[in-house]
């Protein structure tokens, strides 16, 4: 255990010396000046180095371990992103500053909306947004106004039950009645089945694709067609969208309002919670009720606009998380369009490499192919009371991060992986291997260690429950 740095305080050790070389010149009050120390540890310099050393090491990170995080897109992100988000014109500037003073910033969101509509297919984006989470909030906002708008009275909006959380969540908290739309093996829509509850009451039906079996939706445009025949939208969820740049784009699938969450797709480390950038992109008919403020071009210059009388309003503090978008745009620009059509094209090679090694051995409920990621059930061969949580926490111990489990909801014990664009053979090898020997060899030879695991990891099994519910901040 690495202890606390007040443990590691003596009296000798120093690595740095706060207050020699602080000169104050202020009077302060008597009754205001501090009796005691201030009790700040004091470490030498070379164990205050190794202390936070060591506890980076503690963590699991891209850098150091393969992460099959499926649907969250764990992917690669070049530290020249970080730089480029660390410049000091970039970090230093006031969100109050006069826009003709941060004309640079402007033009970098400016053209940061028009590659999205780009790759997309939208006509109009809004870069406020925090998260996916955020965007889909955002594009229920503006489904609602533009009903209000045409004042027409729909409160229901369609989630197949293959989707994200997120959805059906977003969708309630914007005030609709969500509607389940139970979804096929593979996760796909049945158009039949969505004429059954497509009624004059629905504002919207969220799809995602391709959806999170890692399945592309084959009858989108059907589906598209019969959405709209009904007077409602059709919103993306962009999750996935990682599947299929330079390839097809939601707005020629028939999509109106969608969301991408930059942190999976183009770059920014998101372990641990976010930052994240969610941008909200819309076809023109609904361009008016986007967040403002709204970038826009005049005579050459980049100004922000915030009268726009029918727009949802502000959902985001000034610009949104503009580091996030500044690494989305580093890495657009860096990598150009054709390359961004081969980071998708690989994701999907990779996953299907990952998906044909696996097929024979362990049931895969959507079939013989994948877009970016795939489901595993290995339900039919769980042994000796274990489940799939215990191969996620044995995994751990061979140095890899777990992939998704238990996700999507409609897959018995489904583990659920997506290994990303630039990871190479041998650790895609590496990675089949051990689940394949946890499964095969493990579950029947050394059960109770499967059971017990993780053992070689700083925590053990946490009570997940408990862990979130009471968590212990502080170590006695
Ligand atoms: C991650 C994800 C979301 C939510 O996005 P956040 O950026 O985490 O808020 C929504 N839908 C799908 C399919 C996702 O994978």
């Amino acid at each position: 255990m690495e202890k606390l740095l007040n443990e590691l305080s003596s009296e000798c050790g120093s690595a740095y010396n706060v207050g020699s070389d602080i000169e104050i010149n202020v009077e302060i009050p008597e009754n205001l000046k501090r009796v005691s120390t201030l009790g700040l540890p004091s470490v030498a310099e070379n164990d205050l180095f190794r202390h936070f050393t060591n506890l980076s090491r503690k963590n699991y990170a891209l850098s150091t371990v393969f992460y099959p995080l499926g649907s969250c897109t764990m992917k690669y992100n070049p530290l020249i992103n970080e730089r480029i988000a660390k410049i000091k014109e970039f970090i230093s500037i006031h969100p109050y500053q006069p826009s003709e003073s941060i004309q640079g910033v402007l033009e970098v969101m400016y053209d940061l909306e028009k590659d999205l509509c780009e790759i997309s297919g939208m006509d109009h984006f809004s870069l406020q947004p925090a998260a996916g989470a955020h965007g889909e909030f955002t594009g229920l906002l503006i489904i609602a106004k533009y009903f209000k708008s045409i004042k027409q009275k729909r409160t229901q909006i369609i989630v197949p039950d293959s989707a994200h959380g997120t959805n059906p969540a977003s969708a309630a908290l914007a005030g609709f009645e969500v509607v389940s739309l139970k979804s096929e093996s593979d996760g796909g829509i049945l158009p039949e089945k969505l004429k059954e509850i497509l009624t004059p009451e629905v504002a919207a039906v969220m799809l995602t694709v391709p959806n999170t079996l890692g399945i592309f939706e084959k009858n989108i445009l059907e589906i598209a067609d019969m959405v709209h025949k009904n007077g409602s939208l059709l919103y993306y969820d962009g999750a996935n969208l990682n599947a299929v740049m330079g390839i097809t784009r939601p707005g020629d699938m028939g999509f109106d309002v969608m969301h991408i969450n930059l942190h999976k797709t183009f770059s920014t480390p998101h372990g641990g919670g976010g930052p994240g950038a969610g941008p909200v992109g819309v076809k023109a008919f609904l361009e008016y009720f986007l967040p403002v403020p709204r970038i826009e071009k005049k005579k050459s210059k980049f100004v922000l606009n915030y009268k726009k009388h029918k727009s949802i309003g502000k959902i985001e503090a000034f610009f949104g998380n503009f580091q996030v978008l500044l690494r989305a745009y580093a890495y657009m620009k860096s990598l150009g369009g054709e390359g961004l059509k081969n980071v998708s094209q690989q994701a999907v090679l990779n996953a299907n490499y990952m998906l044909s090694r696996f097929k024979g051995k362990i049931d895969i409920p959507a079939g013989n192919r994948c877009m970016h990621e795939f489901v595993l059930s290995p339900k039919s061969l769980l042994k000796n009371n274990l489940r799939t949580l215990d191969i996620a926490k044995r995994l751990l111990d061979y140095g890899y991060y777990a992939p998704t489990v238990y996700f999507p909801l409609t897959v018995e014990e489904a583990i659920m992986v997506e290994p990303t664009e630039t990871e190479s053979k041998e650790t895609l090898d590496a990675f089949i291997d051990t689940v394949i020997k946890i499964i095969f060899e493990e579950m029947v030879q050394i059960p109770q260690k499967v059971k017990d695991a993780p053992v070689n990891t700083s925590v053990r099994r946490l009570n997940e429950i408990e862990a979130a519910r009471k968590p212990i901040l502080k170590w006695e």
